[in-house]
């Protein structure tokens, strides 16, 4: 493989590593090169390899092997390909496996989860710290984190026009520990310094927060330069569409990238009932203290919730909040058994089928 030619570095900058490396070994005699996903459109890539960039599709068994959406490549994505420089063209031919991903799911089926970005380092949870500003909407996007097990970061931007801004922070501390918090200005660019060290050169990051928030802002001033535009990926083939397009996987300018397309954009948060644990483990631990097991903690005697509500040692806006996730998570989960069930019987369908075509084919060989 091409890794110890001057590409290497190239490769280390969009964040290859050397526990990439160790996926690779089988496919290096086969001509095929390790490149990342810097966009997709409609199953064409631009993918960037060590010695460029290239538009791929993916191989003609990648696409009867595939059985979900989510197997084809995404950004962020790392895939062995099969260059043809002189094209400029390149065939994909292995997703290697995702260290993490960012989806958007349809509330009610996991396997039909639409996959946002992969491999990512950091995920930015922003807040705007104007009037808008809501702890509660913060605990719901730190449970989307934990879900994707990608490391959180929480930014509180607008910091300009707050003036209880350390108040707000240590609340903010308070009901996600553990998390780091920087309160920045996006406009003014103040505190946005302390961001640098997640931004170094080869790591992927994302943008989390409700619209209006200053995500686009911070990700322009981080950009350090004019947001680059490139050309629509089927240029010549299109139907009159003359919008130019950016690439989803930018680089920003201390070597970042960052992940920047429709599908972050609208991002909604969704839960599973188990990933309110390490976001509200202290209320789930004091609902395990009361007399009842099955305490509803509404007119029970012992009730440890009611009398740390009381107490005030458990915030009740808080306490609020986790039902209403709690809630939601449930009426989630009912939905979506029903749609899995649909979907696990058409995937079940589709392979059958396949072996089916390749048993018939099998058969004629004989
Ligand atoms: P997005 O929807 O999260 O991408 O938010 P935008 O970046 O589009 O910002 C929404 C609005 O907030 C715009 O009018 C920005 O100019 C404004 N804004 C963003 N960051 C700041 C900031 O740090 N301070 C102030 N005062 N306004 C900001
Ligand atoms: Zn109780």
């Amino acid at each position: 493989m091409t890794t110890e030619t001057a590409g290497t570095v190239r490769l280390a900058e969009l964040g290859w590593d050397a526990r990439w490396e160790a996926l690779i070994a089988a496919e290096e005699d086969a001509g095929q090169v390790p490149a990342r996903i810097l966009r997709e459109e409609k199953q064409l890539y631009l993918v960037c390899a060590a010695e460029g960039e290239l538009l791929a599709s993916v191989s003609g068994r990648f696409m009867n092997d595939a059985l979900v959406p989510a197997e084809f490549p995404k950004v962020g994505d790392w895939v062995t390909a099969t260059p043809r420089w002189n094209e400029g063209r390149g065939t994909i031919h292995r997703v290697l496996p995702r260290r993490n991903l960012l989806s958007r799911k349809e509330p009610w089926a996991r396997t039909a989860e639409q996959v946002i970005a992969t491999n990512l380092d950091y995920l930015f949870i922003m807040a705007g710290l104007d009037r808008d500003f809501n702890v509660r909407r913060l605990e719901r996007y730190m449970v989307a984190a934990f879900e994707s097990g990608i490391e959180a970061v929480i930014i509180l931007n607008k910091a300009d026009l707050c003036d209880r801004m350390s108040e707000r922070k240590l609340e903010v501390e308070a009901a996600i520990p553990n998390t780091p918090v920087h309160t920045v200005s996006a406009t003014d660019g103040l505190g946005v310094e302390e961001l640098g060290p997640y931004l170094g050169p080869g790591r992927t990051v994302a943008f989390i927060g409700s619209s209006g928030v200053g995500k686009s802002t911070l990700i322009n001033r981080l950009l350090g330069r004019e947001r680059q535009v490139v050309r629509e990926l089927r240029e010549g083939v299109g139907k009159g569409r003359h919008t130019t397009t950016s690439r989803e996987l930018i680089s920003l300018a201390g070597g970042a990238l960052v992940v920047d397309n429709p599908g972050m954009r609208e991002l909604q948060v969704w839960l599973d009932a188990d990933d309110l644990f390490p976001v509200f483990g202290d209320v789930e631990d004091v609902m395990r203290r009361c007399r009842f097991r099955n305490c509803t903690h509404t007119e029970e005697p012992g009730c440890a919730v009611k009398a740390k509500l009381e107490s005030g040692e458990l915030n009740r806006g808080r306490y609020e909040a986790y039902l209403k996730l709690k809630d939601e998570t449930r009426r989630l989960a009912v939905k979506r058994a029903a749609k899995e069930h649909q979907i696990q019987k058409a995937l079940f369908q589709k392979r059958l089928r396949k072996e089916k075509k390749k048993a018939r084919a099998d058969w004629r060989q004989l």
